[in-house]
């Protein structure tokens, strides 16, 4: 089985570029250029002192020894919470804007839905001295105000997208409007392994420092460049591609992706795509959905804003579909609890989506002998106002 991107975008039956002609010459000027620029020399000796130096990058590799108490086996957490802005986003802004640099563009749009991503690309944007736009949803500009205020201290022009339900997809809508209308100068800066073919495997391939480091890591400290399971939170999936990259084809690694089932799959408050979704196209790609009869993209709920997306990228629909990758759903209670076990037994406060990784701990059978990397995709100081109103 092969599971990287083919000369046509695809993954399996996955991926592709359903784009409106009007965005075709954009998207065939990126497709055409990419990989020359990401795997030149002055590209990667470029990228690879930013991670160093501004990312501050290898993050550690932390074997977590009350938790593999608990779990009675060995767990380690790949720690991306202490990336710079917080989360493992930035692995791929600071890739992105140095790709569209050298493409020559001057001006960076984004959408963002929590406002994660949006405060990634307004960092990078920062320290490259670039024009950035951010859209994001009137209703998610309410609700996310400490990442809106941060995007604007970082010079970033927020733009509220007031269609629809006015959250992701609506930004999403008018990210590409505005790409169509600038097709010149500006460069469309995607935060997941979603969207039309070349952006899953240009993201897949930044975040791949993860796995990258993680052999490595476990070289030194198991004598062995692998784990037995490797475990990560799955939204559009960036986190996950890159925890899993390097071990696509490694059958001795099990790939643990998680979903977040939000009040539970059966209330119709849940994002957890796999389980309710069916096949069809969004933000340019075809995947798996959580769509009604009419292919009407269905509001998706969590109490975990990164989680919050209607749908997966085409990797890992192709990971799901093939077997590869074995999906499991963590409801926000569950999430609650993981968070506040890790706090607690290793003084770690994580970001609400990395807690439904660790919630995943509770549902496999582990055995002593098993090495487990959890990916540890983010910090929770973002999520302080939910921990503290969930009464646990
Ligand atoms: C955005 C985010 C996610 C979800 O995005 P993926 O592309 O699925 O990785 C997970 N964890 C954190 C901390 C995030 O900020």
């Amino acid at each position: 089985m092969n599971y990287t991107v083919n000369d046509f975008g695809f993954y399996g039956n996955f991926g592709g570029a359903y784009v409106p002609e009007m965005l075709f010459k954009n998207v065939t000027e990126l497709k055409d250029c990419y990989l020359d620029i990401i795997e030149s020399n002055e590209f990667k000796k470029e990228y690879s002192n930013l991670l160093k130096d501004y990312v501050g990058r290898p993050t550690p590799l932390y074997l977590a020894k009350n938790l593999s108490k608990k779990y009675k086996s060995t767990i380690y957490l790949k720690r991306e919470d202490l990336n710079h802005t917080g989360a493992h986003k930035i692995n791929n802004t600071v890739g992105q804007i140095l790709l569209a640099q050298k493409m020559g563009k001057k001006r960076i749009i984004a959408e963002t839905g929590a406002g994660q991503h949006g405060v990634a690309t307004a960092t990078v944007c920062a320290l490259m001295g670039l024009e950035c736009i951010v859209y994001m949803g009137e209703v998610d500009i309410k609700r996310q105000a400490p990442n809106v205020a941060r995007m604007k201290m970082l010079g970033a022009k927020v733009r509220p997208a007031i269609s629809g339900s006015k959250t992701l997809k609506d930004a999403t809508n008018e990210a590409i409007r505005d790409w169509i209308a600038n097709p010149e100068d500006t460069y469309y800066l995607i935060g997941s392994v979603v969207g039309p073919h070349p952006y899953p495997d240009i993201v897949a391939r930044f975040q791949s420092i993860i796995s990258k480091e993680m052999k490595t890591q476990l070289e030194e400290k198991t004598g062995k460049d692998y784990p037995d399971k490797v475990i990560a939170c799955v939204g559009g999936g960036s986190n996950a591609a890159g925890a899993f990259y390097h071990y696509l084809n490694n059958e001795n690694v099990a790939l643990i992706a998680v979903e977040a089932d939000g009040l539970g799959v059966a209330t119709g408050k849940s994002a957890a795509t796999t389980q309710l979704g069916s096949e069809g196209i969004i933000h340019g790609s075809k995947t798996l959905l959580i769509q009604n009869n009419e292919g009407q993209i269905t509001e998706p709920y969590s109490i975990s804003a990164g989680l919050d997306y209607p749908g997966i990228g085409p990797l890992h629909a192709h990971l799901f579909t093939s077997g590869r990758a074995t999906f499991i759903g963590v409801t926000d209670k569950e999430a609650l609890n993981a968070a506040y076990r890790l706090t607690k037994t290793e003084g770690i406060i994580p970001a609400l989506e990395s807690a439904h990784a660790l919630a995943a701990l509770d549902k496999l059978d582990l055995s002593p002998n098993d090495t487990v990397v959890v990916n540890l995709s983010g910090r929770g100081d973002k999520d302080m106002e939910t921990y503290m109103n969930s009464n646990l």
